[in-house]
């Protein structure tokens, strides 16, 4: 049995925490009085327990980064199929996506360009199954289109493929 200080109860000696450097091996406080002064510092310390995460976070960063990169590493396959899943249930936005990228690749994407229009478009097209065709070619041989709603048009799947990139100046 031990005394604790704190609340002058003779407790048995599990019901105090270890402590190495004291003279008995244990905590002179008993555990429900360490864990109520816990407690009660952590509610009159609110900034001082932020900081200390925040620190930690800190200390932990580079530790929690590499723990990110093992699980990411571990679970690649789930993450490519989520990724794929999602591509897979919105075909629209991933069209246009990729013509959008393609398209400021091609710098024919004017700052002022309606992108949430364009993509609407693309959400409609793939919905109606058609795709969505440039009337003047990005990458024409004489002129080049822009990648804006006015420069597109919905074309029946199959000739979008067979249209080749010339655009004959009326
Ligand atoms: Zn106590």
């Amino acid at each position: 049995m031990k005394l604790c200080i704190k609340c002058n109860l003779l407790k048995s000696i599990d019901l105090f925490q270890k402590k190495s450097n004291s003279y008995d091996g244990l905590q002179c406080w008993c555990r429900s009085c360490m864990r109520e002064y816990k407690i009660n510092w952590s509610k009159n310390n609110p900034e001082k327990i932020k900081m200390y995460s925040k620190k930690a976070y800190k200390n932990n960063a580079a530790k929690i980064k590499i723990g990110k990169a093992k699980w990411y590493r571990k679970h690649i396959k789930e993450q490519k199929a989520r990724v794929l899943k999602w591509q897979k249930n919105h075909p629209g936005k991933v069209n246009a996506a990729n013509v959008a990228y393609q398209a400021a690749k091609l710098k024919r994407t004017p700052v002022w360009a309606d992108k949430k229009s364009i993509q609407e478009f693309y959400i409609l097209a793939s919905k109606n199954n058609m795709h969505v065709d440039h009337i003047i070619p990005l990458r024409g041989k004489l002129v080049s289109g822009l990648h804006i709603l006015e420069n597109l048009q919905l074309l029946p799947s199959t000739d979008n493929h067979q249209k080749s990139n010339h655009y004959t100046l009326k």
